[in-house]
């Protein structure tokens, strides 16, 4: 059986080399051991989804962990900003940040700083940046840019790799119909002097910009903006929408929905797989292992890291029943019905 193992893996080896994320591009990033998982987690997810079940089990090469849950914008689909947000409120201890990189930093390639709530609030986050960065682990987080201006020098300095900024909306009318209680003069202040330094002294700058109604018609204008900032990409996604369907564009490449009987459904078929059950997972300020970032009230809790490794909430009966779960019955999980994985219709376009 071993024998099988290796064949599978060496046959899928140069398929996965030639469709490799940006981030593995790296080699400091990269050791044998993490590619080695890489693939096998690639792998496994391939043979699970056809209903095989017998490759070695891989741990996530890819995770998110939630610096805050709070936010100092009010965006109307955003549990946090709507104050819909049920857990507590509240920052990771900087310790039990350690505790997890000192325990994943062999299997880790990327690690993702946001889940719910603005990172730059927490007063530490460049630490967190420089210590995955120290640990060889690609780094990336997503700002609404408010407070970016003053802390951009010590972001840079940290390591991080990527910075995603949104900006949904060219002008505050059209900005601040979805960015609530923000000025989107700070996000342009911050994007001024992100011009003004090299691409080699500065992380990877994407601007993600969330297609509404509202904004749709700015699309054409977007190029514009990449080349007058010097930005490297811009994502043009799609939106999620939970409460307010007149939110969501005319044009129907920009929505993942469609309208049946008045309410909203995912366009595409929900296919019983998920990817990410193998290859990441989203950790809460408070410890709290989730399957991933749509489970923003984290309801489907697998274990918390201050009671048990990592690997024994990752490897739990929990979470193989949650995943099986995902491949016989996704529809019956209630996040993972509004859930863009495994979709025909991609959510982002780049340019
Ligand atoms: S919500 Fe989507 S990404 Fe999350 S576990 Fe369900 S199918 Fe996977």
């Amino acid at each position: 059986m071993q024998q099988l193992d290796n064949l599978f893996v060496a046959l899928m080896f140069y398929i996965y080399i030639c469709s490799m994320p940006f981030y593995l591009n790296n080699t400091k990033y990269l050791s044998l051991y993490k590619l080695y998982n890489y693939l096998k987690s690639k792998t496994y997810f391939i043979f699970k989804k056809n209903g095989f079940n017998f490759l070695p089990y891989p741990l996530p090469y890819s995770l998110a962990i939630e610096p805050v849950n709070f936010c100092n914008l009010k965006c109307p689909e955003c549990p946090t900003g709507t104050d819909k947000l049920t857990r507590e409120k509240g920052y990771m201890d900087f310790e039990l940040f350690k505790k997890n990189i000192d325990e994943q930093k062999s299997n880790l390639i990327c690690l993702i700083l946001h889940f719910q709530g603005e990172p730059l609030l927490h007063e530490n986050i460049c630490d967190f940046i420089s210590y995955a960065n120290k640990n060889n682990i690609y780094t990336m987080f997503s700002t609404n840019a408010q407070l970016l201006d003053s802390q951009f020098d010590d972001i840079c300095k940290s390591g991080l790799d990527k910075l995603i900024i949104s900006l949904d909306g060219l002008n505050q009318e059209t900005y601040g119909k979805y960015r609530q209680n923000a000025d989107i003069s700070q996000v342009y202040k911050a994007l001024s002097k992100i011009k003004n330094y090299k691409k080699t002294q500065r992380p990877q700058i994407e601007l993600q910009f969330l297609v509404f109604k509202h904004n749709e018609h700015e699309v054409k204008e977007l190029k514009t903006v990449k080349s007058k900032y010097n930005i490297d990409k811009i994502a043009i996604k799609t939106a999620q929408i939970y409460n307010s369907p007149e939110l969501v564009p005319e044009n129907e490449n920009y929505s993942r929905y469609k309208k049946e009987n008045g309410r909203l459904t995912i366009k595409s078929e929900l296919k019983n797989s998920c990817r990410r059950m193998f290859s990441s997972a989203v950790i809460t300020w408070d410890g709290y292992v989730v399957p991933c970032c749509f489970d923003k009230n984290a309801e489907f809790t697998m274990g918390n890291i201050k009671e048990n490794s990592f690997r024994e909430v990752w490897k739990s009966k929990k979470y193989s029943e949650f995943r099986k779960k995902i491949f016989t019955d996704r529809k019956s999980i209630k996040i993972c019905r509004n859930c863009t994985e495994n979709l025909k219709q991609k959510s982002i376009r780049y340019i």
